[in-house]
């Protein structure tokens, strides 16, 4: 025989609920507001993609690539993926459409979620959310990349997100009087330490010597310490650049540190590189990351393209307003305004032309679909927490005098139809 079974959300993935979810909102809502008014706007790409666009832009070695995408036979036997990340579909629409065409730079936002097969802990997920945004085309000049930051943090500043810190580095680029002269440096020093070091940075200090200042590990910490540093390898260019963005971020009060450690393990990433971290997230503090990545356009097809861009991860972001929210206004309005208990056929035509009414006023309206006893409306209505009452009986209906019960403090006062569509408005305001 059949037993019921019970679904449960996959692993890694899970509901975003009410009341929960108006935050989610207010973020969007923030980020289309503050990306808008610095001339960004928003593209849509589709959450599957050929699996050789991420095996290119992302990289077939990476971990995202090799271990963790949601990959599938197309039915015409193509391969694609769940997309783990969205720069890749966004240089891949870029070049698609021609954008080359358009004003450079185009800059563009997008909101949605990914996929990656991670092991879910607090702050990490199988399918999570980001908000980012690239500028693509035109020129590098350093007064764009510092822009891209000083949007972020007006973004976190006017969400009030709480600890902010903005690390900044320079890669610089892919040249032997630049990045690979100092990897072949870090992989000899590498070489001389190598017996003290952890399997994962022994690996890759072979595969991707650069990604060894990522670790972690407590006994590898004086270790890194010790290593060559970038700074002291950049080209002259790449000096000057690093120079001016520090410069430009500073002419637009834009507080940073300097992180020598903050890499990024691709080639085509160069220079700009930043990170920035929140309060209330344990270790998976990073709420957003982003860099230069000057060749990824002509890696993927296209023409030699400027680029930069970020990637904000949401669910981490909210997870850090909720953290503070204690502490600053954000707290979620008042959902419903007004309840309606109604009693009689002739009470529910005018509840239903009331709740009308106040809704296209903009007030959240519960319209009871059956009718009620008035103590068992009003007992639902302060279940709901909403702030008013509106009673309606044939009386009322029959005398065109309306009964609205404050909540709050159980005070009563009768209106006309619309004197009491005039106080809601002003109560309001
Ligand atoms: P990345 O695309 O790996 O550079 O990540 C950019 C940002 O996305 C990170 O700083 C995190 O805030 C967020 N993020 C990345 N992976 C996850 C995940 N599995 N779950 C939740 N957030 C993530």
């Amino acid at each position: 025989m059949a037993t019921k079974s019970k679904f449960q959300a996959i692993r890694g993935t899970r509901d975003l609920l009410p009341p929960e979810t108006a935050l989610w909102n207010r973020v969007e809502e923030t980020a289309r507001q503050v990306f808008g008014t610095f001339g960004f706007g928003e593209i849509r790409p589709p959450i599957i993609e050929p699996t050789e666009l991420f095996a290119r832009a992302v990289g077939g070695d990476s971990d995202i690539v090799s271990k963790e995408m949601y990959t599938f036979e197309d039915r015409d036997e193509s391969s694609a993926s769940l997309r783990p990340e969205a720069t890749a579909s966004v240089c891949r629409a870029y070049i698609e459409h021609g954008m080359q065409q358009l004003p450079l730079p185009v800059k563009l936002y997008y909101i949605g979620p990914m996929f990656r097969r991670e092991r879910p802990q607090k702050g990490r997920y199988r399918q999570f959310y980001q908000i980012g945004a690239e500028v693509l085309g035109g020129s590098d000049a350093p007064a764009i990349d510092a822009e891209v930051i000083e949007m972020v943090m007006t973004f976190f500043d006017r969400l009030q997100l709480p600890g902010v810190q903005l690390e900044i580095n320079s890669i610089g680029h892919n040249a032997d009087n630049c990045r690979r002269g100092y990897v072949a440096q870090l992989k000899a020093a590498l070489e001389k330490v190598k017996d003290r070091l952890g399997a994962d940075s022994q690996r890759r200090m072979e595969s991707n010597p650069l990604r060894v200042l990522d670790s972690k590990l407590e006994h590898e910490q004086p270790i890194i310490e010790t290593l060559p540093r970038i700074a002291d390898h950049l080209c002259d260019d790449c000096k000057a650049h690093y120079a001016a963005v520090k410069r430009q971020l500073e002419m637009r009060g834009v507080l940073y540190r300097e992180n020598w450690r903050l890499v990024r393990g691709l080639d085509y990433y160069m220079r700009t590189t930043f990170e920035i971290t929140a309060q209330g997230l344990g270790s998976q503090n990073a709420v957003c990351g982003g860099g230069r990545y000057d060749g990824l356009v002509e890696l993927l097809g296209g023409p030699p393209t400027k680029g930069i861009g970020f990637a904000i991860g949401e669910d981490r972001l909210i997870l850090s307003l909720q953290a503070a929210q204690n502490q600053s206004p954000v707290t979620s309005r008042q959902s419903l305004d007004v309840f309606i208990a109604w009693m009689g056929e002739h009470a529910q035509a005018t509840a239903i032309r009331a709740a009308k009414d106040l809704r296209n006023a903009g007030f959240s309206v519960e319209l009871p679909p059956i009718e009620q006893k008035f103590g068992k409306a009003l007992e639902r209505a302060s279940k709901l927490n909403s702030l008013y009452a509106l009673i309606l009986g044939d009386n009322e209906v029959a005398e065109g005098s309306w009964t609205l019960k404050t909540l709050a403090d159980g005070s009563q006062r009768k209106f006309t139809e619309p004197a009491l569509l005039d106080f809601l408005k002003d109560s309001r305001d």
